[in-house]
């Protein structure tokens, strides 16, 4: 087996491992040998990782994530391929995954080695580095099958400006970055008043307090939005869809503000307003290919950077916290072998 790396094959390594036991899953850095990595056909040598709120869910346990028990966290990985079973791909290539049952079905990221299936993995576009692909991620993915739908359902850029909500956030950044390099006047909304620099410099051109949209909002409002991107759900979502333009349409992504949905159908009913439901983990590689054609394309990599920062994998339970308390500010990138 050739090793284009710079990291001889260890027989033994350090990963994330999720076990479960009597009171549910307990997760810690534990010894993993190269000969437990389950029987793909794709070895990867992981470089970079990245920490979502999904991935904070399933290392502290708070949320059904994992299926399986051993399991390695991590929905993301970015990295170079070992050996290859599959004649898509051969050592050397660079490699990413977002989603794909990692962390759930499948061994994940946090893992300075995984194996992999081919129909999982996408070559690495040449306009990222491994390290950006992190920075982009399932955040980055979600984002963009967000403009990519609300581009499906007929918008474009008008006056009227697209909503974004959790601004702050992994998606809502890199959904406010896309939506403002593809024209689109951008509000971003924020429990943060100290994003509001940061949010401007994405290209947001309004920055609203979140606790405004979080309220009962009547069955219809004025006609505010164009249409959005919501990453929070709840009372927000509902605010949302009231107050969108007629044939407008909002792309539903996350529940980080709740999820349930005290809507009526008079949106829908009386402005042709659509709710249009993103799941990245389950959008197949090869329609995630096209995805990160379009971010090749629309998202330079100098605003990745401005988005994301590295930590080290050392820190993934203190981080975890802190992407739960609504405390990280755009993508965490983590070193795997940091
Ligand atoms: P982040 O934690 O990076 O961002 C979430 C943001 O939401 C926070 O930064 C904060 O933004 C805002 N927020 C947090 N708590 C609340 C609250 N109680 N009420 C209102 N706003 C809140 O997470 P991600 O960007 O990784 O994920 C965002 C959501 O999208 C999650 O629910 C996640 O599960 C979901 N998701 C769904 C995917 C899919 O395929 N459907 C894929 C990826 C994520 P601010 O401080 O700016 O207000």
């Amino acid at each position: 087996m050739s090793n284009p790396g710079s990291y001889p094959l260890p027989d033994r390594f350090d990963a994330v491992l999720a076990e479960q036991d009597a009171e549910g899953y307990r997760c810690r850095f534990a010894p993993v040998a190269l000969s437990d990595l389950p029987d793909r056909d794709v070895l990867v040598e992981v470089r970079y990782s990245s920490l979502n709120y999904k991935d904070a869910l399933a290392v502290t346990g708070r949320g059904k994530i994992i299926r399986q028990s051993p399991m390695v966290l991590g929905i993301d990985l970015a990295g170079r391929v070992v050996s290859s079973g599959s004649s898509r791909f051969r050592p050397g290539d660079a490699v990413v995954v977002t989603g794909q049952g990692l962390s759930e079905t499948e061994w994940g990221g946090y893992s300075p080695w995984q194996r992999v299936r081919a129909e999982s993995l996408i070559p690495l576009p040449p306009a990222f580095s491994l390290a950006q692909a992190m920075g982009i991620g399932t955040a980055g993915v979600t984002a963009m099958l967000s403009v990519m739908a609300l581009e499906r359902y007929g918008l474009a850029p008008t006056p009227r400006p697209m909503v974004v909500t959790g601004a702050g956030g992994g998606v809502g950044s890199m959904a406010v970055a896309l939506l403002a390099r593809l024209g689109y006047p951008v509000a971003a909304v924020t429990g943060r008043a100290a994003l509001h620099d940061y949010l401007t410099q994405l290209g947001a051109r309004q920055v609203l307090d979140r606790s405004a949209l979080a309220q009962a909002s009547p069955a219809l409002g004025n006609e505010r939005w164009a249409g959005g991107i919501d990453s929070v759900g709840g009372k927000t979502l509902a605010y949302l869809l009231a107050h969108t333009a007629a044939h407008g349409a909002v792309a539903a992504c996350g529940l980080a503000g709740g999820a349930d949905l005290p809507v009526t159908v008079f949106p829908f009913i009386l402005r042709s307003v659509g709710l249009l439901g993103i799941s990245s983990s389950s959008t197949p590689a090869a329609a995630q290919t096209q995805v990160w054609r379009r971010l090749a394309r629309d998202l330079p990599a100098s605003v990745v950077d401005s988005i994301s920062r590295v930590e080290p994998l050392s820190r993934i339970f203190e981080l975890a916290e802190e992407i739960l308390a609504g405390g990280v500010r755009g993508r965490i990138i983590l070193d795997v072998r940091a």
